[in-house]
């Protein structure tokens, strides 16, 4: 004999049903089958809708039931093409029955527990009859029983309580003697001594196929539904959640309870102590192997087995000083809670005794609030502890394995990768037994953290790293392109999913949670919507994804002030854009602070040397206890650039105009000649030394004429160039004098920094340097006298978005 049950969406619709009777018509060759059914998918709600409707005096009730009656009749004909009479006829006569419910529910406006579990039953006992029906005008060997008749509780309405010794005798009385091979029988629904009709609480089709085996010791119990297991979360709040192939009854018991809706946890129960193995199988994938439940002690290197949430829970919290050291506070809540009927799912207790706090259904909520108050009415009076207090919108997320409780540092991994993510924690509960670790969260938090966790404790391997763009321009294009080429290589050899989610330009901006098909991201953002900085910050939080980093590829002020914002959200930084850094000291040690406090990183690597590993050389000299004295570098890649090429052949204004047609110079070349960017690089390496110092505070010698310094725009800029070449030409002349070369040159000594033309000799470093190559020398405690040199390629789009790029790495390493 075998029991099998087939849910909602097993049954939901003829296509499925006829997947359902392939399945037990091969099971039915050489055995006997008890096969319990749902309601047709959805219908159960359709029917508690309906009845709250009239209730309401709603007429749409009427709507409503007709929805029910058309989703049935339409099943019936498309099963039974030619020879539905018969079924149809049994199906006429319930919804006539159902109809006048409904209206006499309309009639005296009220809907009791014990009316709804009538109203409800009509959808097993519609679909079983359907089912049933179809396969013995196909000529199989089945036949219909109703459950009401065999599983018989107290009248404990909308979730009764079975009465074991007589539903046990019921079920081998008829099965002894049942005449068809297969037998189908309606979930969920059964029946008080009384002869009232009861259910079992929602989603106990479960439950009866499991009392069902237990009854006649079955060797395993077959849960069919719509996924191919248990899975170790909610597949469909995260889509990387896997099956699981075997798991115990009390893991399956605490993900269930902790809204694992796979199972209904009181499924568990009966076949238990009879070691009946429950086998969970997808009925739209009959080959897939699904779960194995049972008492086999199963060896796992992983001690998370699975994570499960609720969502819709309130907590309850009373507190108060009088509560300390007197016994019955606790005895008097719970008693109160159960006289009200009211679930509580979990409790913690601050060890001083001065709260408590409990998670329960929202729903509840106000009753429980109600009900509390009264008991505790004298002691709220005398001050002794306070008015309840309730908070909504919450749920609660449980990380559920037998074997946590040998492996230490489980919670300490839960919490920091939630609160790395931003996700406030209200509540934490881990039983004695360590078998779940329970937080209650926002609920606009859950798929977050789902994942978050997920990616934890099952994708240890791989990391999700969800990357917002704006500045889409020369180098951010080149950023986008490097990403798409290297998204393999990363997941593959780095195990870093590197996903962008957001890119925009000045004009237009688009979105992806699920991260944008770069092939032709261009396009996207064309048609992307407008652009505005604050929206992408805005739409950023609200997509609320892990592991969220922007990327800062502008150099604008206004993106450099939205910083704090994005740092609040625990939202990383990586930025080229040396504003903020090189802002006021007191903005660049905010923003330091922030980083720190919301543990979301803030990476500028390309702030200074472009791609070249300069700031991540200093921070880890400066973590590893090392001290800076003195600092000298060639930081502009354009002023190398024009003084590399200046000589007494060539015209300044000529150099000039050539840097910036190469790309090497600022839109505005003042901005570089004047040394303002060297300055900002050289203030940006000593504050990172750990010296407190402004922009102000750094000598700058100008080489630039005086006109050139005084030139309101850009156009009188160069005009000056032209008409000072003189000027220009004798610092060329005076450096070949002496034979050097010329050298624009940042330093940094004992706190003090300067930046300024030099003449370099032969034989000093600098003297060499090429193109737009950048050079930073390191005088530290431990480099006295051979200082660490840092030299290469310190200009140009594809460097600086390589080094953008290492810096987004970096923190998928993290
Ligand atoms: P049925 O109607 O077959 O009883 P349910 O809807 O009650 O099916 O339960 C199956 C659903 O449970 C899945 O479609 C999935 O959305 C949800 N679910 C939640 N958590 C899990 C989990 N850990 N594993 C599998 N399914 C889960
Ligand atoms: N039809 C019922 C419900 O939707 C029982 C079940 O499907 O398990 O709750
Ligand atoms: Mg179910």
């Amino acid at each position: 004999m075998k029991v099998l049950k087939f849910g909602g969406t097993s049954v939901g619709s003829s296509k499925n049903i006829n997947n359902v009777i392939n399945i037990l018509e091969n099971y039915g060759k050489d055995d006997s089958i008890a096969c319990v059914v749902s309601a047709v998918g959805g219908i159960t709600d359709k029917l508690l809708l309906a009845g709250k409707q009239a209730q309401n005096k709603d007429r749409n009730f009427v709507k409503t039931f007709e929805f029910i009656k058309e989703k049935h009749l339409s099943i019936i004909k498309a099963l039974n093409p030619d020879n539905n009479l018969s079924i149809l006829k049994y199906a006429e006569g319930r919804h006539n029955s159902l109809k006048n419910l409904l209206e006499g529910i309309f009639l005296i406006n009220e809907l009791s527990p014990k009316t709804s579990d009538k109203l409800v039953s009509y959808g097993e006992r519609l679909s079983s009859f359907i089912i049933a029906g179809t396969m013995m005008n196909r000529g199989l060997s089945a036949g219909r029983k109703n459950t009401q008749k065999l599983i018989i509780t107290n009248s404990n309405y909308t979730k009764a309580e079975v009465d074991y010794s007589i539903t046990n005798q019921n079920i081998k009385d008829y099965f002894s003697s049942a005449p068809q091979n297969i037998t189908i029988l309606p979930g969920f629904v059964a029946s008080s001594k009384t002869g009232e009709q009861t259910t079992l609480g929602r989603g106990g089709s479960d439950f009866t196929a499991a009392i069902i085996a237990a009854a006649l010791h079955v060797e395993q119990l077959e849960i069919w539904t719509d996924v191919s297991g248990m899975f170790t979360t909610n597949p469909k709040l995260v889509k990387q959640a896997y099956p699981i192939e075997k798991i115990s009854y009390q893991e399956a018991m605490e993900l269930s309870h902790f809204g694992a809706k796979v199972l209904y946890p009181p499924t568990v129960q009966p076949v238990l102590s009879l070691d009946i193995p429950i086998h969970i199988k997808n009925t739209l994938e009959p080959d897939a192997a699904g779960t194995v439940i049972s008492n086999e002690d199963i060896k796992s290197s992983n001690p998370v087995k699975g994570i499960s949430n609720i969502n819709n829970i309130a907590l309850l919290t009373l507190e108060g000083s009088g509560m300390v050291g007197i016994p019955g506070f606790s005895k008097r809540l719970f008693e109160t809670l159960s006289q009200e009927k009211i679930n509580v799912i979990m409790i913690t207790q601050a060890s001083s005794e001065h709260s408590i706090c409990l998670g329960i259904e929202d729903k509840e909520s106000k009753n429980a609030k109600n009900a509390i108050d009264a008991v505790f009415e004298n002691e709220i009076a005398l001050g002794k502890i306070e008015p309840i207090i309730i908070e909504t919108g919450l749920s609660i997320i449980a990380l559920v394995g037998d074997n946590m409780k040998n492996h230490q540092g489980i919670s300490g991994k839960m919490f920091s990768s939630l609160g790395k993510n931003n996700i406030n924690i209200r509540a934490i509960a881990q039983g004695a037994s360590e078998k779940n670790i329970t937080a209650v969260i926002d609920e606009k938090d859950i798929k977050k953290a789902l994942n978050t966790l997920h990616e934890q404790f099952f994708e240890s391997k791989t990391k999700q790293l969800n990357v917002f763009i704006t500045g889409v321009g020369n180098v951010g294009e080149r950023l986008v392109e490097q990403i798409k080429q290297q998204k393999k290589y990363l997941k593959d050899n780095l195990k870093i999913n590197l996903r962008v989610a957001g890119l925009s330009n000045s004009r237009t901006m688009v979105f992806d949670e699920t991260g944008l098909d770069l092939t032709d991201w261009n396009t996207q953002l064309a048609n992307g919507e407008k652009a505005s900085l604050q929206d992408f910050f805005e739409k950023t939080r609200a997509l609320n994804l892990r592991n969220s980093i922007f990327v800062d590829v502008t150099a604008n002020a206004d993106v450099a002030n939205l910083y704090p914002q994005y740092l609040r959200e625990s939202i990383a930084i990586v930025a080229c854009n040396k504003i903020a850094c090189s802002s006021d000291y007191n903005n660049y040690k905010e923003l330091k602070r922030l980083s720190l406090k919301y543990n979301a990183p803030y990476l500028f690597e390309t702030n200074v040397g472009a791609g070249l590993p300069v700031i991540d050389t200093l921070s880890n000299l400066i973590a590893s206890g090392d001290k800076v004295n003195t600092i000298q570098a060639v930081l502009s890649g354009s002023l190398n650039f024009v003084f590399n090429n200046f000589t007494d052949k060539t015209k300044f204004y000529d150099i000039v105009k050539q840097a910036g047609a190469e790309g090497y110079t600022e839109p505005d070349p003042r901005i570089d000649l004047s040394g303002v960017d060297v300055a900002r690089k050289i203030l940006i390496l000593a504050r990172e030394s750990g010296f407190k110092m402004n922009l102000e505070d750094i000598e700058n010698t100008s080489f630039l004429s005086e006109s050139g310094l005084k030139s309101d725009t850009v156009d009188d800029f160069y005009q000056t160039l032209i008409a000072d070449e003189a000027h220009y030409q004798s610092l060329y002349a005076s450096a070949k004098l002496n034979n050097c070369q010329l050298k624009y040159v940042a330093k940094f000594d004992n706190g003090k920094a300067s930046v300024g033309l030099q003449e370099i000799p032969e034989g000093h470093p600098f003297y060499n340097l090429e193109g737009s190559d950048n050079i930073v020398m390191f005088y530290t405690e431990r480099y006295p006298k051979q200082p660490m040199i840092i030299k290469g390629a310190g200009a140009g789009a594809d460097v600086t978005a390589s080094g953008l790029f290492a810096d987004i790495i970096r923190l998928g390493n993290d």
